[in-house]
């Protein structure tokens, strides 16, 4: 059996049907989720569905029985998530799974990304638990930009704070099935495989997509750090989002989501999902 966590998420979802599309019966799939009624579509299909709740260790724990194969998908509650993966690590230990596959962000050990510190400390710990493991450190989903491609069809401008950086970006759907390969393929334990699109593109190039997928001319605009975070403020952002959201651009000015080296389509078997077709599909 493979137990999901996060799986009401919008790839936990893409990665149950990943498994399903592998052949995995859906009754030998485990679905965990802290709210079981999101659940519902999944529990209708076959899929054993359990309650699963990082902050209630208890939980985990008889999620994580009986299971050989665990997918950790890093939790959502950004500052609580160290403590939150903790309690999986603990239960998948206790319980003597074979394999624990986990989702974590580029260059996690090494990275200056902000959110790049937990996912070592969960690197870490899963390093120190001796569990049999699998480490998909994912780069960022293209589907992180249709807000703005959104926003860009009412204004005509993309602006952000990340100079000439380039995002290697690759759709939910390609991780998903990159971790449904991890969980069902012999091997890849004591792998840390970096993930992402096979093409870096540049914000210009996001705008050029932007334009085509919108029927008007959409720029980038590029802002200094500065200048984005008065732009935020004034658009009703509270200082501790500004803050997150500066940052983040300021790590891809840096380059720390431009690298691409094409193991994720290695390991799928085809191209990543290009920028306009995973935004297309998701707009
Ligand atoms: P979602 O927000 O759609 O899913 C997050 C999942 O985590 C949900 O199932 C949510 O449950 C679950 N969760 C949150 N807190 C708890 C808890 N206390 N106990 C149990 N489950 C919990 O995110 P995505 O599916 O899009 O992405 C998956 C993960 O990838 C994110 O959680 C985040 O760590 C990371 N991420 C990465 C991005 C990237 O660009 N690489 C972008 C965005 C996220 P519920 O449905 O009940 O809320």
């Amino acid at each position: 059996t493979i137990l999901v966590t996060g799986a009401t998420g919008q790839l936990g979802h893409l990665v149950i049907d990943s498994l399903l599309a592998r052949g995995v019966e859906p009754s030998a799939i485990r679905a965990g989720a802290r709210d079981v009624a999101r659940a519902a579509d999944l529990a209708d299909r076959g899929v054993q569905v359990v309650t699963l709740d990082y902050d209630a260790p208890e939980t985990v724990a008889a999620a994580v029985d009986g299971v050989d194969r665990v997918l950790l998908i890093s939790s959502s509650e950004v500052g609580k998530r160290a403590v939150q993966h903790q309690a999986v690590i603990d239960a998948a230990r206790a319980a003597g799974v074979a394999k624990l596959v986990y989702t974590s962000a580029s260059k996690a050990t090494t990275s200056d990304l902000v959110l790049a510190p937990e996912h070592k400390a969960t690197e870490e710990a899963i390093a120190a638990s001796g569990i049999p493991a699998v480490i998909l450190r994912n780069n960022w989903y293209t589907e992180n930009y249709v807000a703005d491609v959104a926003r860009a069809k009412e204004t005509g401008v993309i602006a952000a704070s990340v100079g000439e950086g380039r995002v290697a970006s690759a759709s939910r759907i390609d991780y998903a099935e990159a971790a449904a390969v991890a969980l069902t393929e012999d091997g890849h334990i004591g792998r840390v495989y970096e993930l992402g699109g096979d093409v870096a593109w540049s914000f210009d190039e996001l705008a050029a997509a932007a334009s085509e997928l919108t029927g008007r001319e959409v720029r980038y605009t590029a802002l200094t750090t500065a200048e984005h975070a008065v732009a935020l403020e004034a658009a009703g952002l509270d200082a501790g989002t500004v803050g997150f959201v500066t940052a983040l651009d300021a790590n891809i000015r840096d380059g720390a989501l431009a690298e691409t080296d094409g193991t994720l389509s290695r390991l799928l078997g085809r191209p990543t999902t290009p920028l306009d077709e995973g935004l297309r599909a998701a707009l």
